[in-house]
């Protein structure tokens, strides 16, 4: 389930968008690596909304597909809020419909400043408190049908079953994943001396192994089940594309190339493209990575 090219799809009319959300409904309750993604519910996040919490909050997702097969109990329904540090595919129905209204963001499922900004656009426009918070009503204004997803959450938190076997490297913690700096973190950074090996933290096959603008020299990890790690601003790539590696191979060597203040790995945890909060997937802390900040 890769999220689709936004302008492959037609006009957005109520009645497409319904039946998008039935689809949608039908694919989380059938796919099982997908369904923690939801909405953001209030007071399950922190103020900062989108840091990440050093102890992520277990989330709790069960009976997630009969939750959203069965129509949706208004009484109990919890109300949607996405905001800054949202994610997952209400977030991106909303960032389609935004761009079909002119805003120019990138689809990604991820509500960063930009999509904040088009939704504060959009409230002004229709004459709502503008909180820059995209709730129930700034929806189904904009014709975007929520049906029983609102049970759903929208959290950093990994689907559940995705872990990783094992930390990519040794070094100092020096970032979590979440806003920093106005701007979404997609991953967690780790410094150590240059040329520090970085290993797979999962069997795969590298999927990609080359150089990315802001990511600079960088080692995509395809695990599977739509599953993907990536190791960016290496120094020295040390696998090639299509490759398939264990769980601890090293992949490369740390660096600072790209978008890097300083020799560190950007690691981040994939999930259909949108990126989780690694934390999440990752074994406790080894006594190899120590805290920094
Ligand atoms: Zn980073």
């Amino acid at each position: 389930m890769r999220p689709g090219n936004p302008d492959e799809r037609g006009p957005l009319t109520p009645r497409t968008a319904t039946l998008r959300i039935a689809v949608l409904i039908a694919a989380l309750g059938l796919t099982a690596a997908v369904p923690a993604m939801g909405l953001d519910i209030p007071g399950t996040t922190t103020s900062t909304s989108g840091q990440a919490p050093s102890a992520p909050a277990p989330t709790t997702t069960s009976g997630t597909g009969d939750t959203v097969a069965a129509p949706a109990p208004t009484a109990a329904a919890t109300p949607v809020r996405l905001r800054l540090g949202s994610r997952g595919p209400m977030v991106r129905d909303l960032q389609r419909e935004l761009r079909r209204r002119g805003a120019r963001i990138a689809v990604d499922g991820a509500y960063g400043p930009g999509t904040r900004r088009a939704v504060l656009r959009q409230q002004k426009r229709l004459h709502m408190a503008v909180t820059g918070v995209a709730d129930q009503r700034l929806l189904a204004r904009l014709g975007i049908q929520t049906l029983g997803i609102a049970s759903l959450k929208v959290t950093a938190t990994v689907p559940p079953g995705v872990r990783m076997d094992r930390w990519p490297t040794t070094g100092r913690f020096e970032s979590p994943f979440g806003m920093r700096w106005g701007r979404m973190h997609e991953g967690i950074d780790i410094s150590n001396a240059q040329g520090t090996p970085e290993r797979a933290a999962l069997a795969g096959t590298v999927s990609f192994a080359g150089r990315q603008s802001g990511y600079g020299d960088i080692v995509k990890i395809d695990h599977g089940n739509g599953v993907e790690t990536r190791y960016a601003h290496m120094s020295a790539i040390r696998v090639a594309e299509g490759q398939v590696v264990a769980s601890g191979d090293v992949v490369g060597l740390m660096g600072a190339t790209g978008s890097a203040t300083g020799v560190h790995l950007h690691f981040e945890v994939r999930v259909d493209g949108i990126a989780y909060d690694p934390l999440t997937a990752l074994p406790p802390r080894p006594g190899t990575v120590l805290p920094g900040l």
